[in-house]
């Protein structure tokens, strides 16, 4: 069967062979394509090769021996660095993308205006026209514009958000930092920081949210942003071994402080575990 297998394909390999110095056609991934107009041709049949051939291309039919052979070689050629330019171009691209958002990156770590990217691009290109000026052209193709800059930071934070997510369901404990102050606007504002440890000892530390508290700031209200946040990272609260706060009454009063709160909450939740288990 191998064998049966191999011929096959050194047949159609041969064949390859024969329509590319019979007809210029030569194959590229599935495709079969004209060496002279580069139409392609879907039907893989001598024929079809051949009309094609005598149809469109019949001046090279003229052509001596020595003259089709050289002929062949330069549209070879010509293909070769065509597809190595085209490859080129999107390595590069992709290299454009990617400092755009490198760049964004940095403009969120820190905390400057989105609208920034466009005098940095200038900055960019006016260094770049002064050193390297023949590179300058793919400098003035990075998009930084104040919407590009927004999307980007969108996505990374979207990235980072997965990425965490996937950590944190390897958490075997986790502790959390509470921390609520209110902005520049009087709203009030809770950073919810994480720090776990899978089985392999591998430590992940992360602010895992930052919310603003609507009406009040109770204790009550933080264990509630909490637990909305443990569930919506799908975090298992049961692997909770310590709470880090700021020591604000709404943080550590005795029965109705969020800490207390949270840890009663986890209790809770064990005792109904157990139970569930037990029946
Ligand atoms: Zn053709």
């Amino acid at each position: 069967m191998a064998e049966k297998k191999k011929r096959k394909v050194a047949d159609e390999n041969r064949k390859f062979r024969e329509w590319e110095e019979l007809y210029f056609f030569i194959q590229i991934k599935d495709k079969i394509i004209c060496l002279i107009c580069r139409d392609s041709i879907s039907t893989l049949k001598s024929y079809n090769l051949k009309r094609h051939f005598e149809q469109k291309h019949s001046e090279i039919a003229e052509l001596t021996v020595g003259e089709r052979k050289a002929k062949l070689k330069l549209l070879k050629d010509n293909l070769g660095a065509q597809q190595s330019f085209l490859r080129k171009q999107h390595v590069q691209s992709n290299a454009i993308v990617s400092a755009s958002i490198k760049i964004s990156n940095i403009i969120a770590k820190k905390m400057k205006p989105f609208a920034d990217g466009d005098y940095i691009k200038e900055c960019l290109v006016a260094a770049v026209e002064e050193i390297y000026p023949e590179k300058a052209q793919l400098f003035t193709q990075i998009s930084l514009s104040h919407q590009t800059v927004a999307r980007r930071i969108n996505d990374i934070s979207t990235e980072i958000c997965a990425t965490l997510c996937l950590f944190s369901k390897n958490f075997v404990y986790f502790s959390l930092a509470l921390n609520e102050a209110t902005d520049i606007k009087d709203t009030a504002q809770l950073a919810i920081f994480i720090r776990g440890v899978d089985r392999q000892m591998n430590v992940t530390e992360e602010l895992l949210k930052l919310g603003s508290l609507k009406d009040t700031t109770t204790g009550r209200d933080i264990k509630e942003a909490v637990i909305n946040c443990m569930q919506v990272h799908q975090i298992d609260l049961k692997n909770l071994i310590g709470i880090a706060t700021d020591g604000a009454p709404a943080m550590v009063r005795k029965n109705v402080g969020a800490v207390n709160l949270i840890l009663g909450h986890k209790e809770t939740l064990q005792k109904t575990n157990s139970f569930e288990l037990f029946m």
